[in-house]
């Protein structure tokens, strides 16, 4: 008998999006077990529930295994599909996007899920034409990206993190408790070893929050009142970092109060030397406390004033952006953010006392010489040492972005950008505020046969970004970079299906989703929305006429497919972690990494990324074609060895290893060996920077200079951060009629005039300023589990162990007072909908709050799960209740969405809860017709038995 042949491969996690390095053990070439890459910069070793689970999506019977066409005649959301080869599917694929690009190219919509690809499939979109394409981002956290990357020029997670090596202080606001998970929980053990202090604000008190040693329960939606009333006390305490905000921000910088001036609200500027790039110039004026007048912004020996109001020679008031800031917050009292958050106000108090005494009297300094954009050398670095890190709790709230300006200013004024113990960049940040990248200025940037004339998402730095027409109305169907959300910089996926079945702004052909559920738990409204993915027009058509689904598994949203695309695992494809979009960099330096297959697909499964290879082939999309007009990559792989931004520029997907001999990073010459060399070192590419270049980026000469050369920054000026932001001013003005040549619909003006304020402000969420308080008095949230990243693995038999069914948590004290007990079933009723479901008690959540797990909930047969299974009886949506569109308090029919970057309002949800009636079943309501098994999935075996030994029995 021969002794079997174990192997160990490694390559990168996807069982959450925080692509941790994982080892893949093989016995004769079987999956036996897989466990942590203790080599692995990002997660060291350590892994999770989730990540040691990944076995069982393997052995997953919802396994799509084939292309699939709805049967004639068969109604979508039935399953009812027949078998076809990758042949008809490309061949029905290209005939129809050929026409359409031929045509009018917007016809086609392309959106994806949390994907790690969005660098490939936002090319594709622009090569093919279309402005239709996002990511998941709008209905995730965009206000996180944009509330700091228009403030500070880089945000959390990808892009940037809390210091906790050396913070003394951490404070956790509004994050989901698996949220970068292995890595921030790796970060949080070593700070409290340390001793650190970790304050967590959040609505319920599970995961991070269950170790903080303080726990600050907040209203959900109130966030940002809370930031403002911190603000205010630092201000009045004198706890802010004055000379941080004289240097490196726009807090000494004045701002023009004439309001009868056409540049009422902006910066005042002196004259621009000559080589200066007039969109980022850099002439604004200080009052110089010296000189007694206004000079140019860090002129040698002035120091301005922060406080004060000031008259210009020509007459004209202005004050400094700070002393704005000052005035804007004075009322925000702690006094007055108690009545809004619930939180009290001695606990604000101290909470802002300690944050300010932490950054003032515990200051680090570092020995590492550096020098400034102006070319000051500095001998140590200083760090003031208070860390903060947040997510969706503040982003998914239709005030959101105001709310996470607040949280950056307040970063801000404790001198905490770039600098130890605080918040640090990852590259390819800190971008230009705002970056560089720009979406089209107007219809004519979509034309036949034409890659589109701009970049489908990007940043508008004023109203000449946006991109409408000569009405000033939307040119994409999800109403991105529209006057309705002007800074809708990842899009509105969340929109899309209700639009384009509104034919709001005009219809399309075809929708191609890849990887969201948006039939169940990725959409707003679901129970609608799956009418609408049925909605006939009067001709008899499909509202939305062809309906593409790439996935691995079967769900709730396959089922409406007109065509199925079945996508590979993790486990059995390629993949990039790439700079050109969400690498995995540290602070001190970049890094991107790599998936490898380390087992062979089925033979009827396709990585979604050589269908679209093989589909910009076939469709001759010039990026993907040479001279001649035929294909250029054999595949994806192929694809990602030798795809260049430019002919000849050396930036590919890949930073590391490239030159011909795999000698050069960042820049270089494709190598032909590049996938090997990932996969000998740990699928990762890791480069460290100089001390003197790893803090004080946004204003670091050597940095700059550096990250030039590497080709991440196109400009080496510095990165000034926004306390006053003039971009959201020339959206006012022009509602005005004042900035530029564009204006807003009429029935928009007051809306961009409300919430484009340069300065943050809290208001009430729209949802709320909507809804009877005293009929629905509760906030009801979700949050993401431990053990289930959303719906991914609704079919892994060992994570359906830990969650196989939700219930609604209730504080004991609100149970009591609707006469629930623990393990009642519930009616749980929004202004849209009902759901019925299992009341449990937590005094681990806010009184005035109820929440749920997000994704646990189930069409019966969806995911081949039994169509009695707990997830489909027991277990419950809250997306039923959310509405996608509310009435604005203007009057007008508005998506339920952030009003500047239209981030959907997940949480600004009321409801009230009700015991169910003793005759009534207990079972979760609403039920569903149960999804059937479609041709080539396995059957389901009666129980799945494993050992790691013998493998699957
Ligand atoms: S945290 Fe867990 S699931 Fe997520 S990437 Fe890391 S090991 Fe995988």
């Amino acid at each position: 008998m021969t002794s079997p042949k174990t192997e160990i491969k490694t390559t990168t996690c996807y069982m959450c999006a925080c692509r941790c390095g994982i080892r893949v053990h093989l016995q004769d070439g079987k999956l036996r077990y897989i466990d942590g890459n203790p080599e692995h910069p990002i997660n060291r070793g350590v892994i999770c529930a989730k990540g040691s689970s990944g076995i069982m999506k393997q052995y997953s019977p919802a396994r799509l295994t084939r292309p699939l066409k709805r049967r004639e005649g068969a109604e979508r959301g039935a399953g009812d599909f027949v078998e076809i080869d990758w042949d008809e599917a490309f061949e029905i694929l290209t005939q129809r996007l050929a026409k359409i690009r031929a045509t009018d190219p917007k016809k086609f919509a392309l959106f994806t899920g949390r994907d790690q690809m969005q660098a490939l499939t936002g090319l594709f979109a622009r090569q093919f034409g279309t402005p239709n394409y996002a990511a998941h981002g709008g209905f995730c956290s965009v206000n996180m990206a944009a509330g700091m990357i228009y403030s500070i020029g880089g945000s959390f997670w990808e892009f940037g993190g809390p210091d906790l090596d050396r913070a003394k202080l951490f404070v956790m606001i509004g994050t989901a408790e698996d949220h970068h998970s292995n890595p921030l929980k790796i970060e949080i053990s070593k700070f409290k070893r340390r001793g650190g202090r970790f304050v967590s604000i959040n609505p319920v008190r599970t995961g991070y929050s269950a170790i903080a040693d303080e726990w600050v329960p907040i209203r959900p939606g109130t966030d940002g009142a809370l930031l403002l009333a911190i603000v205010h006390e630092i201000i009045a305490l004198g706890l802010y970092d004055r000379d941080f905000l004289v240097r490196y921000t726009n807090a000494g910088q004045l701002v023009n109060l004439d309001e009868a001036s056409d540049d009422y609200g902006l910066l005042v500027r002196g004259a621009a030397a000559p080589e200066e790039n007039p969109e980022y110039a850099h002439n604004q004026l200080w009052w110089d406390r010296h000189s007694g007048r206004p000079v140019r912004t860090h002129s040698e020996g002035a120091d301005p004033h922060l406080l004060g109001t000031f008259q210009l020679p020509d007459g004209r008031s202005v004050k400094p952006g700070f002393q704005l800031l000052e005035e804007r917050v004075k009322d925000y009292s702690a006094e007055w953010a108690e009545g809004v958050t619930g939180v009290p106000a001695a606990t604000i108090r101290r909470l802002a006392q300690e944050m300010g005494i932490v950054a003032r009297d515990e200051k680090i300094e570092l020995p590492i010489a550096w020098t400034d954009c102006w070319g000051k050398e500095h001998e140590t670095v200083t760090g003031n040492p208070v860390a903060f890190h947040a997510m969706r709790g503040l982003a998914a709230h239709s005030n959101g972005f105001q709310s996470i300006r607040a949280l950056a200013i307040l970063m801000t004024l404790l001198g905490t950008i770039d600098r130890p113990g605080g918040f640090r960049h990852k590259a390819p940040f800190p971008r230009a505020i705002p970056p560089a990248a720009k979406p089209p200025r107007g219809p004519e940037a979509v034309q036949p046969n034409t890659p589109l004339g701009g970049l489908a998402l990007g940043w508008p730095a004023s109203p000449e970004d946006l991109f409408v027409d000569a009405a000033g109305e939307a040119v994409r169907i999800d109403k991105g970079f529209s006057w309705e959300y002007p800074l809708s910089v990842h899009g509105l996926m969340h929109s899309v299906i209700t639009n384009a079945v509104n034919e709001d702004p005009y219809r399309i052909d075809t929708l191609m989703i890849f990887m969201a559920n948006m039939a169940w738990n990725s959409t707003m409204n679901s129970v609608e929305v799956r009418k609408m993915l049925n909605a006939r027009a009067d001709d008899g058509e499909y509202k939305i006429p062809f309906l593409v689904v790439c996935d691995t598994f079967q769900s709730e949203m396959t089922a409406f497919a007109d065509l199925v695309l079945p996508d590979t695992t993790y486990l059995e494809r390629h993949d990039v972690m790439s700079m050109l979009d969400r690498p995995i960099s540290e602070f001190d330096g970049p890094a991107d990494s790599v998936r490898v297959p380390v087992i062979p697909p089925p033979a009827g499964c396709k990585p979604f990324q050589d269908v679209l290879i093989e589909l910009a082939g076939r469709l001759k999309l010039p990026a993907f074609t040479d001279v001649e007009g035929k294909r250029r990559y054999r595949d994806y792989p192929d694809f990602i060895l030798r795809y260049e931004t430019e002919p000849g520029s050396g930036i590919g997907f890949l930073a590391g290893w490239r030159g011909k001999g795999g000698e050069k990073f960042m820049h270089g010459e494709p190598n032909p060996r590049q996938w090997e060399m990932y996969a000998q070192n740990n699928c990762v590419f890791q480069h460290r920077l100089p001390p003197s270049y790893r803090y004080m980026r946004n204003w670091n000469k050597g940095y700059m200079e550096w990250a030039q050369r590497a080709r991440i920054r196109r400009f080496g000026d510095p990165i000034i951060l926004q306390i006053y932001s003039e971009v959201l001013q020339k959206f006012r003005l022009a509602a005005d009629g004042k900035w530029g040549t564009r204006r807003p619909p009429e029935r928009l003006r007051s809306r961009i005039k409300t919430y484009f304020d340069p300065l943050p402000f809290y208001y009430e969420p729209l949802e709320r300023q909507v809804t009877d308080g005293t009929r629905y008095p509760l906030a009801a949230v979700t949050q993401r589990p431990m053990a289930m990243y959303h719906s991914w693995d609704s079919q892994n038999a060992w994570l359906r162990q830990i969650h196989a069914h939700n219930h609604l948590y209730v504080s004991p004290r609100t149970a009591a007072a609707q006469g629930i007990a623990d393990g009642d079933w519930i009616w749980v009723e929004s202004p849209w909908g009902r759901v019925r479901c299992i009341a449990k008690f937590s005094e681990a959540v806010e009184p005035g709050t109820v929440w749920t797990w997000n994704a646990i909930g189930k069409q019966p047969g969806a995911w081949q799960l039994a169509a009695g299974a707990n997830e489909a009886r027991k277990g419950f949506l809250l997306n039923h209740l959310i509405s996608d569109t509310l009435r604005s308090p203007e009057g007008m029919e508005i998506s339920n969405s952030d009003p500047i970057t239209g981030q959907a309002g997940w949480y600004d949800l009321r409801v009230r809860i009700d015991k169910a009636g003793a005759d009534e079943p207990q079972e979760t309501w609403p039920q569903f017709e149960p999804l059937a098994r479609y041709p080539g999935m396995a059957e389901v075996p009666e129980a799945i038995a494993y050992d790691a030994g013998g493998g699957r029995k």
